[in-house]
């Protein structure tokens, strides 16, 4: 096993990077810690792609709302570690948020139309947080490729948007959504959930099945599969935020289902919000 850096300054991410960059693939995972399966898998992907892996672990206040869950999103920097230990990560990047937005702070990164749908309408700031750390993220780390996973295929879209418009010569991989056994999209939000929560979870992945279940039989209406998913979700005591169905090229409506059709599932079970995604037609 490699010994593993924890770098917490910009200064010695950038030094770092410079010595290693000219000889090696740098592979970079962005995350926000409390790490499971579905981040893991992003890091042992990053690795078969790379020379060198560096994950960052920054809770990145940006991208909550005034309302969010940013003071007690869960943490666990130390089980985190462990993890990426044993995965023979090179690097942790762990700035604090003075590190990366140090007083004075003034300038974001924004991307339009596609960061107003979706997630964008009840989040309204989230996007810019978003796409403002991801670039800073990358200008400190300079990697060759960025390993995200599809669990947030709007963010995914934004990011290769952004990549593309702003000519960074960062490549963005995203990578399949890994679940629980029962079909549970992993995340660190799952911890919020108690044991009646966690079984009325299911009520999304079980809409992603059903709605693929009704395209096998034939169904071609959009509007028609969201109702039922709808009626799946209520009831199982989910209050809906979106359910939309979009062709997974431009995140546009459309009149009928072919094979880029992607729904799109945002859900409170709870208070707790959970995301889901799925192509109808794999
Ligand atoms: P987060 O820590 O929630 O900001 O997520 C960091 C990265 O892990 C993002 O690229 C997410 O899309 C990805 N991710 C989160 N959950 C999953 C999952 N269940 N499967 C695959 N990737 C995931």
């Amino acid at each position: 096993m490699k010994k593993l850096k924890i770098i917490r300054t910009i200064k010695e991410m950038v030094a770092w990077s410079n010595q290693n960059k000219s000889q090696n693939k740098i592979g970079f995972v962005p995350t926000m810690g409390y790490l499971h399966e579905g981040h893991l898998s992003l890091v042992r992907t990053a690795k078969e792609n790379s020379d060198l892996v560096v994950v960052s672990i920054f809770v990145n206040p940006t991208q909550f709302g005034a309302n969010e869950d940013l003071s007690t999103y869960p943490r666990d920097f130390e089980r985190d570690i462990s993890l990426l230990e044993n995965l023979d990560v090179d690097v942790v990047f762990f700035p604090n948020n003075q590190e990366m937005y140090p007083t004075g702070y003034k300038t974001w990164v924004v991307t339009d139309e596609i960061t107003s749908i979706l997630c964008g309408k009840s989040r309204p700031t989230h996007f810019k947080g978003v796409t403002t750390i991801v670039s800073k993220l990358i200008n400190i780390v300079n990697p060759e490729s960025v390993f995200m996973g599809t669990k947030d295929f709007q963010q995914l879209t934004v990011l290769n948007q952004m990549v593309q418009d702003l000519n960074f010569r960062t490549k963005i991989i995203g990578c399949p959504i890994v679940r629980e056994n029962d079909g549970l999209a992993m995340s660190s939000r799952n911890k919020y959930l108690n044991e009646i929560e966690r079984k009325n979870a299911l009520c999304l992945s079980e809409s992603i099945k059903s709605s693929k279940k009704m395209i096998k039989n034939g169904e071609k209406s959009p509007n028609k599969i969201i109702e039922s998913v709808k009626k799946i979700i209520t009831e199982k005591s989910g209050k809906i935020d979106y359910v939309e169905i979009l062709d997974e090229r431009t995140l546009k409506f459309t009149n009928s289902i072919d094979e880029h059709s992607r729904l799109f599932l945002a859900v409170y079970i709870g208070k707790t919000r959970l995301i889901d995604n799925a192509n109808l037609n794999v």
